[in-house]
């Protein structure tokens, strides 16, 4: 029996994070009244001059070293010329022979590479709404000439598991970098899935179909599998696959041809007249690395390798970029990542569970002192909760709101190592003899703990830091 190899490549669009459109100066906003943020130039009014928004192109850099690609320093818009209801001018601003990105790469956990092809800007369509027949479409501009970036694959992937991790890994950067909000239920990421099979082990590629604006992760790995399927039952039966577009439907969980690539038409691609090059100088490349953050992935090294933290808490601690800061900068203040990292994904995450956007309601630093105060056996844990939903309310430091409402119930670590400092300055006798014979003695000066603490005083922990205290002294 034939087995064959899948060979994928993906194309993804996603809408940068720009306050106005990539060639006139409208809004970009979602949500917006149909063809309220529109002009002459994204309406494609002839003999409207085309401008370009150098913060898109800053964008499209920034993507471009989010994933190693190397920046181009002479770049060019072309005119993608066909015709459809929802592209005004009847072509599309986009970028053919001199892409601003070329190459790059994603390293999946496998440790598998998938390369890159690059990333260009360009423009998006508006938007068609098929009312009826009677009434007719509507046509709303308002997305016409939201500034996108491309990325191109190369056929690396072969299962549906690789593209959806590596989807993942593309949204999380650019979201971290803050390139793109990437909500996919709002179109703000597509994929487009390239899919062909071959014999297995063979090094020439097969027919290839694609898939077109899968707009969630689950879509995606539905379509993908749906195509594997679709293809092999093809091959098998000894059929071809022909060159098409193939929509899929997720509600029906099948996809069906939507045009044959074969009469596909040449989209006579020339550089825009109205628009000219890009010169992307060295300087230019490194001012905007300096802007970038460090990547969720590389904190997640971090995290696990010098921090110590179990993969689990590092994936959930770099699920968005505030929490991943917050968690650093905690770390800043008290260095004990462990017991930071459970506070944050027991604690503080439940305060605020359901919230899509959320700020949490506690400073690091207070929450440090808190942390802090448990560690060192000042209270116990429910009482640093209670402490914290006192934070919350009132504003005030956590240490202030212990002493006020008398919270503070065992003396902690610090003072107990200055008691037995001062014990030890002035009974040097008793310290020779718990040297020569510790469990003789050992109980007298846990007494004197007490006595001095008033009972307050954990005799575990004295026992521990008289043990640290005398004996490594010697
Ligand atoms: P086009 O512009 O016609 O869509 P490209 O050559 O730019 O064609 O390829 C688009 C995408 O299709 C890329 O992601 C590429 O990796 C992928 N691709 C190309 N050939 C194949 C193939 N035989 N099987 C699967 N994917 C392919
Ligand atoms: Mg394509
Ligand atoms: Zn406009």
């Amino acid at each position: 029996m034939q087995e064959y190899d899948v060979v994928i490549g993906l194309e993804i669009h996603a809408e940068l994070k720009t306050k106005t459109k990539v060639f006139c100066s409208c809004k970009n906003e979602f949500g917006a009244k149909p063809n309220e943020n529109t002009c002459p130039v994204c309406t494609g009014m002839p003999g409207a001059l085309p401008i370009i928004n150098k913060k898109a192109v800053e964008l499209c850099i920034k993507a471009g070293l989010c994933f190693d690609c190397s920046i181009s320093p002479y770049a060019v818009m072309e005119r993608k010329n066909y015709f459809y209801p929802d592209l005004a001018k009847a072509y599309q601003i986009s970028q053919m022979v001199y892409p601003i990105c070329v190459g790059g790469k994603i390293q999946l956990r496998s440790g598998k590479v998938m390369r890159l092809n690059r990333i260009h800007l360009e423009e998006d369509a508006g938007k068609l709404t098929h009312i009826s027949r009677a009434i007719g479409t509507l046509i709303d501009y308002n997305r016409g000439g939201t500034p996108l970036i491309e990325i191109v694959t190369e056929p690396d992937f072969s299962t549906a598991e690789e593209v959806d991790e590596f989807l993942k890994r593309v949204r999380e950067s650019l979201v971290y970098s803050n390139i793109a909000d990437c909500k996919m239920e709002e179109g703000g990421m597509r994929c487009d899935v390239n899919l062909s099979l071959k014999p297995q082990g063979s090094s020439t590629l097969g027919t290839r179909t694609e898939m077109k604006n899968l707009n969630s992760f689950k879509s995606v790995t539905r379509a993908i599998e749906y195509e594997i399927k679709r293809q092999t039952e093809i091959l098998k039966e000894g059929g071809r696959i022909i060159q098409e577009t193939r929509k899929w439907d997720d509600a029906k969980g099948k996809n069906m041809s939507l045009r044959s690539k074969e009469d596909s038409q040449d989209y006579r691609y020339f550089p825009d007249p109205d628009i000219l090059p890009i010169l992307i100088s060295k300087d230019d490349v490194e001012r905007l690395r300096s802007q970038m953050p460090v990547l969720p992935q590389k904190r997640r090294e971090i995290y696990v390798e010098k921090y110590g933290l179990p993969e689990y808490d590092a994936i959930i601690l770099t699920s968005s970029k505030y929490i991943s800061d917050y968690f650093e900068k905690c770390l800043t203040i008290y260095n004990n990542p462990k017991k930071i990292s459970n506070w944050i994904m027991v604690d503080l995450l439940k305060l605020v569970k359901g919230q899509e956007e959320f700020v949490f309601p506690i400073r690091e630093e207070d929450l440090c002192e808190v942390i802090k105060m448990v560690e060192d056996h000042l209270i116990n844990k429910n009482v640093g909760l209670d402490i914290i939903d006192e934070v919350i309310k009132t504003g005030h430091k956590p240490k202030d709101i212990a002493k006020e409402k008398n919270l503070i119930v065992i003396i902690g670590e610090e003072e107990i190592t200055q008691i037995l400092i001062q014990f030890k300055n002035e009974n040097g006798k008793v310290i020779q003899d718990y040297l020569n014979e510790p469990s003789r003695v050992i109980g007298f000066i846990v007494g004197h703990v007490m006595k001095k603490t008033g009972g307050k005083a954990n005799p575990n922990l004295v026992k521990e830091l008289i043990e640290k205290l005398y004996k490594n002294r010697q």
